[in-house]
């Protein structure tokens, strides 16, 4: 009987020892997943506010600006990407003499142009064939037809009255015929400085991939250099890796991008844009518009829309079309349906480094009747130069004859 009790003791003890061990061990079970209220904001967070959690997540591209901003997307008021984060900003090369230190990169231009010209005009005797000769050089490079024929017309005349002709009197000649075409008269002032207490406004057109998000960055290091402060705005909602790179190249130079919802509306970016840089006191605001050439009524509605929304602030003071030099006449063709939609004040001519066909300039100026400003002459961050005739031609004709 003993044997039984202390048995049924044995047991009962060695239950609750088992109990003991194994209850609190099941009840951290229960608790093991954290409440709904701790789970890290975003990724698994519910819907609400409007947000459409099934749109990917914005920024995730890496960039350092990018993913400092807040990156949900509001879908009625534009968001920040501060240049806070940039680990060292840089120091912008100034501006003057940009061309004449790139020059070397006009070098393809330089050989069908400038030497191919001149080892025409240096010839005993300048025939017919010599003229065709020049003229056929100067269409290569994309000079156009109307400017071709005057500066073969007046170089023919010029150099008859010549007579005999060294080689500097021929480079002075050619040099001089050429700004000529260039219409060293027109105004090329970039207008980017604030009036009263609102920000000089500067918009940026054309057709995608023609530099247009690389032209505004390299832009807002230029103003930079140029001791402005700049506000960036990525009204082109439509791809997310073009705010972000946007927002990459401000924050190089410690210039802010107010960027909206993808697919959102460009106009209102573009107001935002204006309405906090004129809230900061920001010497000028650029504006990365959307080139989707989908149809010509598309464009017109969605890049008139943005210009007259931000002119609900204050006008407009440039409108600068980027236009690619090595599409040739094809850029003409769609540069001429950006004028009948916005009035284009300056042309920046992106991509001279790339192409033989430096004449472009001319004929762009010609057929626009809009100043070249600036040239982009490759892809580094200092690669856009102010345009100016004379430099320009300098580098086309080679180092003068001693
Ligand atoms: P967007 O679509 O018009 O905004 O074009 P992007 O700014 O994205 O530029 C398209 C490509 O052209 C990029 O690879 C740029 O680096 C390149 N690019 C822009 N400007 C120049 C230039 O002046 N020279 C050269 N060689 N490439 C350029």
């Amino acid at each position: 009987m003993v044997y039984v009790l202390v048995a049924i003791a044995i047991v009962v003890l060695a239950l609750l020892v088992v109990a003991a061990l194994v209850i609190p061990r099941s009840r951290r079970g229960v608790e093991a997943p954290p409440p709904p209220e701790t789970l890290p904001a975003g990724d698994d967070a519910p819907p609400g506010g409007g947000v459409d959690t099934a749109a990917p997540p914005r920024g995730s591209p890496a960039g350092t600006a990018a993913t400092a901003a807040p990156l949900v997307d509001v879908p009625v008021e534009s968001t920040i990407d501060t240049a806070d984060t940039a680990p060292a900003l840089e120091t912008p090369e100034p501006t003057a003499g940009r061309l004449t230190r790139l020059r070397a990169r006009l070098a393809r231009s330089q050989t069908t142009l400038g030497r191919g010209l001149l080892s025409v005009l240096s010839r005993d005797k300048l025939d017919d064939e010599a003229w065709d000769e020049v003229e056929e050089a100067l269409l290569a490079a994309d000079v156009g037809v109307g400017a071709t024929t005057e500066i073969v017309e007046s170089l023919r005349t010029r150099t008859r009255v010549l007579g005999t002709r060294s080689q500097g009197e021929l480079r002075a000649l050619l040099s001089d015929e050429l700004v000529k075409a260039l219409r060293p008269d027109l105004d090329r002032t970039l207008h980017s400085t604030p009036e009263g207490d609102r920000p000089a406004v500067v918009m940026v057109v054309g057709v995608n991939g023609t530099g247009k998000t690389t032209t505004c960055g390299k832009l807002a290091r230029v103003l930079v250099a140029d001791g402005r402060t700049v506000l960036l705005g990525a009204a082109d909602t439509f791809r997310a890796a073009a705010a972000d790179q946007l927002a990459t190249w401000g924050s190089r130079v410690g210039a802010d991008t107010v960027r909206g919802p993808e697919g959102g509306d460009p106009a209102s970016v573009a107001f935002d844009t204006v309405k906090q840089g004129t809230e900061r006191k920001v010497d000028t605001v650029l504006i990365d518009t959307a080139g989707r050439l989908h149809t010509k009524v598309g464009l017109m509605d969605e890049l008139g829309k943005v210009k007259r929304v931000v002119e609900k602030q204050g006008p407009v003071d440039e409108t600068l079309l980027v236009l690619d030099a090595t599409t040739g006449q094809n850029g003409l063709v769609q540069a001429r349906v950006f004028t009948e939609v916005v009035d284009i004040t300056g042309i920046v001519l992106t991509k001279l480094d790339g192409t033989a066909k430096g004449g472009i300039v001319i004929s762009v100026q010609r057929e626009l009747g809009v100043p070249v400003k600036l040239i982009g002459l490759g892809e580094g961050a200092d690669d856009l130069a102010p345009f100016e005739p004379e430099s320009f031609v300098d580098a086309l004709l080679g180092d003068p004859v001693p």
